[in-house]
């Protein structure tokens, strides 16, 4: 993984409205199935996590974001069930040259 997430992750129960926040290393997320794009390898990653907060709803974290070309944050999608997004993580290389 040559990209790798900093900061938080803010989210907001639909339910209850409570705030849930995720640090950078709470998050798991695993490379999927690369292609070859056009400018080297094109490589999805994906976080998922559920959980259920404090009023019995269930939040299902569903967080993918896409590296291409390398080193280079192509697009993200914190998608999922049961929460309003409040605030993204940043995506920063992890290349030390
Ligand atoms: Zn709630």
């Amino acid at each position: 993984m040559s990209l790798i997430p900093n900061g938080t992750f803010e989210i907001e129960c639909n339910n209850c409205h409570k705030k849930h926040l995720f640090q950078a290393n709470d998050s798991d997320f695993q490379e999927n199935d690369r292609t070859e794009g056009k400018m080297g390898p094109k490589i999805p990653y994906n976080w998922e996590h559920e959980f259920t907060c404090d009023c019995e709803n269930i939040i299902s974290i569903d967080y993918s974001f896409v590296e291409y070309p390398e080193n280079t944050l192509e697009d993200t999608d914190p998608d999922g069930n049961g929460f309003s997004v409040i605030n993204e993580f940043q995506f920063e290389s992890n290349d030390n040259g």
